[in-house]
């Protein structure tokens, strides 16, 4: 399969782009589309200064509405893409897979489906809206693979690792760790659109504890761990997608996902949602003027990709897998270590970005070999573990596994 449709022009498709670029005598043509061409324009601007592209080959920018299907539809086929790399926002999800299903083209994508009118939707996620497509994909021989960003998608990668490999007769618990441990330098800024950003922590909080769904408040439960690089770090139990799959894939008792905020990133937010403005029901002002709190919170606050170039420090993302092995309890931290600043220099973005944007190229290039072309629908941990970690060790996220035998790179 070769010629890739990147849909979205943010943070995360800049670094799709590059990646796409610097793989293109496999990937062949690219073509960015979101609603504003200019963004995308931009980025195939950064992308030719930058000299990513690894051989002369197409590179466009188009502007397309993704919820509208049928035009999405015509720009896979006018663009002869055979694969669809979607990391336009969340609430695009269920139409871009729908065109893709028409024109029997691969899709990828790093996020689930958000309904932008549900604050907190309830588990089971991808059976609420992905999964309803997996007999269709089947069908149709498409190859569909859910949320193969960094989290979810490299951390799913490294849950299947934990439990497939030898390191244990029996999994207990998975705990994924993400930790930013990097600086912007602004008062109050969100790493990437804060509409979606904020609903991840404004909602109910759930976790897959002794096979069952458990139900808590934001900020309510923390763990502290000694992270490789990063130190000491504080994190807080909060729902993510990748819960919901692992749970269903892997027979794993408890699943559990941490982030880890500073005490100021929790000041800020609990004053900004206790006042109501990441309320996303419009109120009246005075004047009689209709405004949406969330919406002047987004308009105010610094634009995610405007933080890159000034951002320092590293991120620490990982699987803290504990289980038994040989009548004995273990524990291994399967990670990666990524620096803001050396994204920056390669791509143009932040380290979140970049965590995020690098595997789903990873992805379309073992669609491409044919080792993860499935012609159905599936998320990462069912997927062959082996071959995505190897390859991104050589394209710039090289995963770590620390355990009894101490810390060291991990490569099969
Ligand atoms: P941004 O908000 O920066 O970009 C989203 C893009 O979507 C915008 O460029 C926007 O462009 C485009 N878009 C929105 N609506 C439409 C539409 N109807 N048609 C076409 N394009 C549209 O997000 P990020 O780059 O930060 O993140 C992209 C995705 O990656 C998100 O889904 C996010 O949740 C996910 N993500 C995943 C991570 C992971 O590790 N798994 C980590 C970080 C992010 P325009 O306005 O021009 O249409």
């Amino acid at each position: 399969k070769r010629n890739v449709l990147i849909i979205g022009a943010g943070g995360v498709a800049q670094v799709v782009a590059h990646k796409c670029a610097q793989h293109n005598d496999v990937l062949g043509n690219i073509h960015i589309a979101s609603r504003t061409v200019e963004k995308c324009q931009q980025i195939v601007d950064s992308v030719r200064e930058k000299g990513s592209l690894k051989t002369a080959g197409e590179l466009q920018a188009h502007a397309l509405d993704a919820l509208d299907v049928e035009a999405t539809k015509t720009l896979i086929d006018k663009t002869q893409s055979q694969m669809v790399i979607n990391v336009g926002s969340p609430f695009i999800n269920m139409s871009v897979l729908e065109a893709c299903i028409q024109m029997g083209v691969a899709y990828l994508d790093t996020a689930i489906h958000e309904d932008p009118e549900k604050i907190c939707e309830t588990p089971p996620w991808y059976a609420n809206y992905e999964w309803k497509r997996k007999q269709r994909c089947a069908d149709k021989g498409i190859t569909a693979i859910l949320g193969v960003g960094f989290d979810p998608g490299m951390v799913n990668t490294y849950a299947a690792a934990a439990v497939k490999e030898d390191y244990f007769d029996r999994v207990e618990s998975i705990d994924i760790i993400d930790i930013n441990a990097g600086s912007h330098g602004h008062y109050f800024a969100t790493n990437f659109d804060p509409e979606i950003n904020f609903r991840e922590f404004t909602g109910r909080v759930w976790s897959w504890q002794n096979n069952a769904w458990v139900k808590n408040k934001m900020f309510e439960v923390k763990r502290t761990d000694d992270l490789p690089v990063v130190g000491s770090q504080t994190s807080y139990m909060t729902g993510h997608d990748e819960i919901h799959s692992l749970s269903h894939n892997l027979d794993v008792p408890n699943v559990r996902f941490w982030m880890g905020f500073g005490e100021h990133y929790i000041n800020v937010f609990t004053v900004l949602n206790s006042l109501g403005l990441l309320s996303e029901q419009p109120v009246l002002t005075a004047e009689g003027q209709e405004v949406v709190p969330l919406k002047v919170v987004k308009a105010i606050l610094p634009d995610p990709s405007s933080l890159a170039p000034n951002y320092t420090g590293k991120t620490c993302i990982g699987d803290l897998v504990k289980g038994q092995k040989d009548g004995q309890d273990k524990e291994i931290f399967i990670y990666n270590v990524a620096d803001h600043e050396e994204a920056y220099a390669e791509v143009g973005s932040q380290g979140i970005s970049y965590t995020a944007g690098v595997p789903p190229v990873a992805a379309a290039l073992l669609i491409a070999s044919g080792e993860w072309d499935v012609s159905h629908m599936v998320n990462v941990e069912e997927l062959p573990h082996r071959p995505f970690i190897n390859l991104l060790n050589e394209m710039g996220l090289p995963t770590r596994i620390k355990d009894e035998q101490g810390d060291r790179p991990l490569s099969f």
